[in-house]
């Protein structure tokens, strides 16, 4: 519902995710959803956003230097087995990628990058590496940034549900194990703990509360349910009567906005998953109002 939503009404959206590794820096994953007119469509197009190429190193000597210490895969594969990507035998991230003269997509809709054989090789360690091992980037950002920042270019529905599978997913967790040493009888089920792993870096980001999750425009969550059966929460303590006869019990977002229809004829142009970008749901009221600024897409939830 949010791609469709996101494809028929709005003109540009981000989302993004931070995640935190057990060691090392963040990683920020980011899906951005260009405007009409600036959206990429033709392979020539996407070659003047996206390379899988090492640069030049006469030409574009820091360029180059970057790529090579930050935006190559591996190595792996034949060259080197033992690298943690492998698994029976084979990159699990599917590299080395093949040599390809010109940017193409593919029938299933993926984009396969310009990876020129060339010659061009950068060495590393004892192992060499050609156009096939560079992860895909963007010239400006590298330079801007001299940073990892891998940019995919993905237009089909399918990788989209991916990404944003990605971008949810939930956090690290580490089995822990404890051993009392000089008991002979342990327990070994109560001596392991499924935790939580929280690393260094995400102990700062939370006590700073920075966004772990970011969504521009925001989405409404919009319930639905048949006539007499509203959901109605509550706490363990609360005397059922008492929560029945609570003003607002029954104006749901579903019963309000069919409210809200009533009232503002605008509102009859727009589907109930169209209404979050011309109203607004104002909790403490129960109620819809028209949009002032911004805009929210709407996605249906059973309740
Ligand atoms: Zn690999």
């Amino acid at each position: 519902m949010i791609i469709k939503s996101l494809a028929v009404f709005l003109d540009y959206a981000v989302i993004y995710t931070i995640e935190f590794q057990k060691r090392g820096l963040p990683h920020a994953h980011i899906l951005v959803f260009l405007c009409s007119e600036f959206r990429v469509v033709h392979p020539n197009n996407i070659d003047k956003i996206i390379c899988a190429e090492i640069p030049n190193k006469e030409r574009e000597p820091r360029l180059y230097d970057i790529v090579s210490t930050l935006m190559i895969h591996g190595p792996c594969g034949d060259q080197r087995q033992g690298s943690p990507c492998m698994f029976n035998g084979k990159c699990t991230k599917y590299f080395p990628k093949k040599f390809v003269d010109s940017t193409v997509i593919d029938s299933e809709g993926y984009p396969v990058y310009r990876r020129r054989d060339n010659g061009v090789f950068i060495k590393k360690g004892d192992a060499f590496v050609d156009n096939r091992y560079v992860v895909p980037y963007n010239r400006t950002l590298l330079l801007k940034y001299n940073a990892h920042i891998n940019v995919e270019w993905c237009n089909q529905s399918r990788s989209i549900k991916y990404l944003f599978k990605y971008v949810n997913k939930g956090h690290d967790r580490v089995t822990a194990t404890f051993y009392n040493t000089s008991d002979e009888s342990y327990d070994e089920i109560k001596m392991y703990y499924d935790c939580r792993y929280l690393s260094a870096c995400e102990a700062i980001w939370r006590i700073f509360s920075f966004d772990i999750n970011y969504r521009e425009p925001s989405v409404d969550r919009l319930g639905f349910h048949l006539e007499g059966e509203e959901p109605v929460v509550f706490e363990d303590h609360e005397d059922l009567e008492d929560v029945i006869n609570k003003p607002h019990v029954r104006d749901t977002k579903f019963l309000a906005w069919m409210e809200a229809n009533k009232i503002y004829s605008e509102a009859r142009d727009l589907t109930y998953s169209e209404f979050p970008l011309k109203f607004v749901w104002k909790a403490s009221e129960r109620k819809w109002t028209p949009r002032k600024q911004g805009q929210s897409i709407g996605r249906y939830t059973m309740l």
